[in-house]
């Protein structure tokens, strides 16, 4: 149930800004975003919410129903920080949903930034109106959620949905953010096939120039967007035959590179997927860098409504 009138604050910390806003009960911001530099610690990342939060409140006069955080890292269903990135020194094992909660007196939900992303697409965006979603974010990284009867899949630690992780089938050496080599993250994401062009041209350039270069004809350009394209088809489409899910969406700074991407992607999905799952659509993200907040904000929600049901 939406309650349009709910006010939250909604933050969302990546590996380089804290985004902050107020949201409403429906996902819809009600301020503009203000954004911070991540602090380079756990107990500064700490104080830089609460303030954040405090200074959101405030701008609510006060009229906040609770706080919702969306955060890299993996998140157990109690709102601690599980494991985190090495972007964030000392961030895994916070207990950051008890922390807010005592700072501001407020419910607090903290749930990972692409499961954020994944309620946010769901309710709002391109998976709008169905019942399983597969949700993944290419960008730095490659982050991943499931939709599953309407339900954000948490799992027993909360590392649901992650895709980073499976094996890419490549055997270049390529190590991962996680310590092991030949994952797919190190191929697919925007770094992944940054890394690519340079095996093939020899150039050193931003995934930017890359794209821009795929449009003028690069031969290089347009080859290292379609590789990246065609692993993650192809690994989407054998996920999906085993969630069989309505629409898989596909969001983050990579999905903006253009059509060799994403003809290259769509192509290897149908072709790679069982034959009742090759015409599930698979779309762009609709919603842009503000969809963790809209998530973050609908999860707190979420939760306040289950609390006053059990109340009941
Ligand atoms: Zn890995």
């Amino acid at each position: 149930m939406t309650r349009p009138e709910r006010m939250i604050v909604a933050l969302d910390i990546g590996g380089t800004k804290i985004a902050s806003a107020l949201v409403d009960g429906t996902g819809v911001l009600r301020s503009p975003v203000s954004r911070i530099s991540t602090p380079r610690e756990g107990d500064g990342i700490v104080r830089a919410v609460i303030e954040q939060a405090i200074a959101a409140r405030d701008a609510a006069d006060g009229r906040v129903d609770a706080i919702g955080i969306a955060t890299a890292g993996v998140i157990d269903r109690r709102g601690r920080v599980v494991a985190a990135t090495d972007l964030l020194p000392g961030w895994a094992g916070r207990d950051l949903a008890d922390d807010v909660q005592s700072a501001l007196g407020a419910p607090t939900t903290v749930l990972n930034d692409v499961h954020a992303t994944a309620v946010a697409e769901h309710a709002l965006g391109s998976a709008r109106g169905l019942e399983n979603a597969l949700i993944v974010a290419v960008g730095t990284g490659l982050g991943g959620a499931i939709v599953s009867q309407g339900r954000l899949l948490h799992g027993r630690s909360g590392l649901a949905g992650t895709v980073a992780h499976l094996p890419s089938g490549l055997h270049e050496g390529r190590r991962c953010a996680c310590g092991e080599i030949d994952h797919l993250e190190p191929y697919v994401s925007g770094p992944g096939m940054q890394l690519t062009y340079r095996g093939l041209s020899g150039r050193d350039w931003k995934l930017e120039q890359i794209a821009d270069a795929s449009r003028q004809g690069d031969a290089f350009a347009l080859e290292a967007l379609a590789s990246g394209g065609r692993l993650l088809g192809r690994s989407l489409a054998h996920l999906s035959t085993t969630l069989d899910p309505d629409v898989v969406v596909v969001g983050g700074g990579v999905a903006g590179t253009g059509d060799p991407y994403w003809s290259a992607l769509r192509r290897n999905f149908a072709e790679n997927a069982h034959d009742l799952i090759a015409p599930v659509p698979v779309r762009a993200a609709a919603l842009g860098t503000d969809a963790p907040l809209a998530g973050a904000a609908l999860a707190a929600v979420e939760a306040l409504t289950a609390r006053e049901e059990e109340g009941r």
